[in-house]
């Protein structure tokens, strides 16, 4: 193989994605990942019996045209789920999203998040400053101080104030009056934000989707490490050989992309520094118990959790556990950079973890731990993000290469949106 139309780099979702289209297209391709086995953060762990993901990777969809692509690969293996989600707050478990549902808090929290939504709801702004200016004058200052912002600093580790809002329109919906109102009662408002629905393959974790896809693919190579991308000639180094490219697909994250251009580009060590990420380790519990839990995952705004988010995986699968009486949940701690002191970590966490009250150490048992790490989880949308992306957009266009996926692209976005833009990128180059 010297020769190839296509290369892809990486193959999570996004480069399995590009290949099916380009498998659909009768084009010449071939794909390099580096790891053993293909997934990426879509990959599954199998664990004496246990299933982990990369924590909780449910499947959202928006778009017509991804799900009827996942509904194609996995037809009757999808279990469609309404979502039992809660923040526990204040030793209350608050039916998710925290502001659909403020007849949950006390009377007092109650009447003064309303007063501060409608004082916010009549004085709305278009532009907002950063995200700490959004979250405190969207929904009102009482409901950013109890949830949005102790929240997202907790999970993000960075200066709300140096956070932009050019990303989170879908994830975030404007409330009308009539909801807010709605809000005071003590009513579960079910279907609401974009994740009220989800899917999830019934066998064998996240991975089911990366196995089903893959029976369609040929020119897959694991275990191959991208050492260098040699732009101006267009060839790729990987096990020892040049492979030349007409189009070449990048998945694999940006800053690590950015290090393997020949020739490297301008002010690399300034333009890595501004790519600001936030990363997860991620504490996955089997547990064995005899009481009931049901929830689908919760979330913790307060300090006294050193988790942002904790899951339960057997509620989305019967199959993610051996036994009935089994459990088996995820705990997302985010970090920046590094993270210190594993052994306390664990220890912390696990006392955290009996802390909230679905468990107690009399009825359940932590049989088995198994930590993953997450380096790039969250990109974070600093001011510096949007110049940097459309100067490469550009550089890479003149280039012929083509970024897909929540890493490539640094942005914020999910499996179905793998899909679709690789699908996008993939008829594109017929044209
Ligand atoms: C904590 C968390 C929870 C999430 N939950 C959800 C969810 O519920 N629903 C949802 O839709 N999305 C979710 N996502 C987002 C989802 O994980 C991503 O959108 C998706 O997995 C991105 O896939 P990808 O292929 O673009 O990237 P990746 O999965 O990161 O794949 C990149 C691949 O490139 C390979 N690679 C790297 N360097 C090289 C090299 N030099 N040579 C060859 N190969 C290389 C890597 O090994 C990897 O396999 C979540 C993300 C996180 C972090």
């Amino acid at each position: 193989m010297t020769q190839k139309k296509i290369i892809i780099l990486g193959g999570g979702l996004s480069g399995l994605a590009a290949a099916y289209f380009c498998e659909q297209q009768k084009q010449d391709y071939a794909l390099f990942e580096k790891e053993e086995k293909i997934g990426g953060l879509c990959k599954s762990h199998y664990i004496d019996g246990f299933t982990f993901d990369y924590t909780g990777h449910l499947l959202h969809f928006t778009n017509d045209f991804a799900k009827k692509i996942v509904f194609d690969l996995l037809a009757e293996e999808l279990t469609e789920k309404t979502r039992n989600s809660y923040i526990f707050y204040k030793k209350k478990f608050i039916p998710f999203p925290f502001q659909q549902h403020l007849g949950y808090l006390s009377e007092n929290e109650k009447i003064q998040c309303f007063i501060d939504f409608l004082d916010s709801y009549f004085t709305k702004k278009n532009n907002y400053k950063n995200f700490e200016d959004w979250a405190l004058t969207f929904y009102g200052a009482g409901i950013a101080k109890k949830f949005m912002l102790p929240y997202n600093l907790k999970l993000y580790k960075y200066d709300l104030k140096k956070i932009t809002t050019d990303w989170f329109g879908a994830y975030m919906p404007q409330l009308k009056l009539y909801e807010m109102l709605k809000s005071l009662t003590i009513q579960k408002n079910q279907y609401c934000g974009y994740n009220s629905i989800f899917y999830y393959p019934r066998q064998c974790g996240i991975n089911q989707l990366i196995t089903a896809v893959s029976k369609h693919l040929k020119n897959i190579n694991c275990r191959a490490v991208v050492y260098s991308v040699n732009i101006q000639k267009k060839y790729i180094e990987v096990d020892n050989q040049k492979i030349f490219y007409d189009y070449l697909i990048n998945t694999i994250p940006l800053p690590e992309f950015l290090k393997l251009l020949i020739p490297k580009i301008k002010n690399l060590s300034a333009a890595l520094d501004k790519l600001e990420y936030t990363s997860v380790y991620n504490i996955n519990y089997g547990i064995e118990t005899n009481t009931a839990n049901k929830l689908h995952w919760l979330y913790f705004p307060e300090n006294k959790f050193q988790f942002y988010r904790c899951g339960f995986y057997h509620n989305f699968s019967k199959n993610m556990t051996p036994y009935r009486n089994q459990h088996s949940a995820y705990i997302e701690i985010s970090y920046r950079k590094i993270l210190q002191n594993i052994n306390d970590l664990h220890r912390a966490i696990k006392n955290q973890f009996f802390d909230f009250g679905v468990y107690n150490k009399k009825n359940s048992k932590i049989i088995l731990e198994f930590p993953l790490d997450i380096k790039y989880a969250y990109v974070i949308y600093n001011k510096h993000r949007k110049k940097i992306i459309e100067y490469l957009s550009d550089y890479f266009f003149k280039n012929s290469i083509i970024s897909i996926g929540r890493y490539a692209e640094w942005n914020y976005s999910s499996m179905q949106d793998s899909i679709v833009t690789a699908y996008n990128k993939i008829i594109n180059l017929n044209k």
